[in-house]
């Protein structure tokens, strides 16, 4: 039997937090963790003991003996991640170094009964670890889109879900999976994914935007996900950016949703449209017709990717950060035709930030579903994932 997970110390979270995504040699992890050679050799032996590092072969010799080199073994536990979209679902169990083990879609409405969906994802977990050849469960993430009330671990709106009120997701969950549940907003989940398995490794301080049907961005700031007082921050898709422009849902008037987003797309298309179209164009559609020229689709899409530039432009002023990465619609459109977007952002930006600005395209598939899970593993590991 494994020792209960809440047994492991600091210092044996501070020993395997080195092995992420590497293997080391004792000597490697005292200069890191500052810990005597003597205490790491003991934790390393007590964490292979619980099967949560294991030998890795030789390491280059500096001159003497090739040092024994140690590994994390990724599926010694597991954490449980769900991404709720609505409509649709997924759920996966991710081993410690972040990569997707085994996942299932599940199919969920906006206007089913929260608790019909929460617990129907609970099944659909539950037949995934039942699956599992090894590892304990550390608990559960749940990367969720619209607002939430985070600390609470509620579910306040998501879009035009209509059933979708003050949802006390935590709760729900915890009580049917009876694990420790942690809620992640789906933009910040993509975020984290980049920070830990994508191409943002390494980087303190970059910025996540998402524009499908709404638009928001995950702001990693320091090392981690600054997420606001109640989870919400970085929801920049009703920021306006056309002063008395279209009407948006929120209310507000000139939003970036409103121009930007992908149900926008279609909207405008059909409104544009000389001739309306008999029945409704999907946002593909949309993007599929102006790459080949056709108008109304050309103005419509680059007044979107030329808003949606803006919008980066600002964003990375505000927070000082040099790299953005984009996920949702417009990483599936050809660089030429989203030129327009890093055209924008640039023209926008002054020195030095404008010299060091980087846009990129998330190349991640399920971000969402991964990020979920990264707050559970960086909690078993010791490592903060939000700032706050
Ligand atoms: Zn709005």
């Amino acid at each position: 039997m494994r020792r209960p997970l809440a047994a492991l110390s600091p210092n044996e979270r501070a020993v395997l937090y080195t092995l992420r995504g590497r293997a080391r040699s004792a000597a490697e992890i005292e200069r890191l963790t500052r810990l005597s050679l003597l205490t790491v050799r003991r934790h390393l032996e007590a964490l292979e003991a619980q099967g949560l590092v294991a030998p890795a072969g030789f390491g280059r010799s500096n001159g003497g003996r090739q040092p024994r080199l140690f590994a994390l073994v990724p599926d010694s536990r597991l954490a449980l991640a769900m991404h709720l979209e609505l409509p649709g679902a997924k759920v996966a169990t991710v081993g410690l170094d972040g990569r997707v083990i085994a996942a299932r879609g599940v199919p969920a409405d906006g206007a089913e009964e929260p608790p019909v969906v929460l617990n129907r994802l609970a099944d659909t977990a539950e037949a995934l670890v039942r699956g599992a050849q090894d590892g304990g469960l550390i608990g559960a993430g749940v990367a969720l889109p619209g607002y939430a009330d985070l600390p609470r671990g509620v579910s306040l709106r998501i879009g035009r879900a209509s059933a979708w009120r003050d949802v006390p997701v935590s709760d729900l969950l915890s009580r049917r999976l009876r694990l420790p549940v942690a809620l992640v907003h789906d933009t910040a989940a993509m975020a984290l994914a980049e920070a830990e398995v994508g191409e943002a490794r390494g980087q303190r301080h970059f910025a996540f935007v998402l524009a499908e049907e709404g638009i928001s961005a995950g702001l990693f700031l320091d090392g981690a996900i600054y997420q606001g007082a109640f989870g919400n921050a970085g929801l920049i898709g009703h920021m306006t950016v056309r002063p008395g422009g279209r009407d948006c849902y929120c209310g507000n008037a000139g939003c970036l949703e409103a121009y930007a987003s992908a149900r926008a797309l279609a909207q405008r298309s059909v409104e544009l449209s000389p001739k309306r179209p008999g029945r409704a164009i999907s946002s593909r559609g949309v993007v599929r017709r102006a790459l080949a020229g056709e108008e109304p689709f050309r103005t419509v899409l680059d007044e979107a990717f030329q808003l949606l530039g803006v919008a980066i432009a600002n964003l990375a002023k505000i927070l000082e950060v040099h790299t953005v990465f984009v996920g949702g619609y417009p990483a599936g459109v050809p660089d030429a035709a989203r030129a327009r977007i890093v055209e924008t952002a640039r023209a926008h930006l002054q020195p030095p930030l404008r010299v060091h600005f980087d846009l990129r395209y998330s190349r991640l598939t399920e971000a969402g579903l991964v990020g979920a899970a990264i707050p559970v593993i960086r909690r078993f590991l010791g490592v903060p994932a939000t700032a706050s």
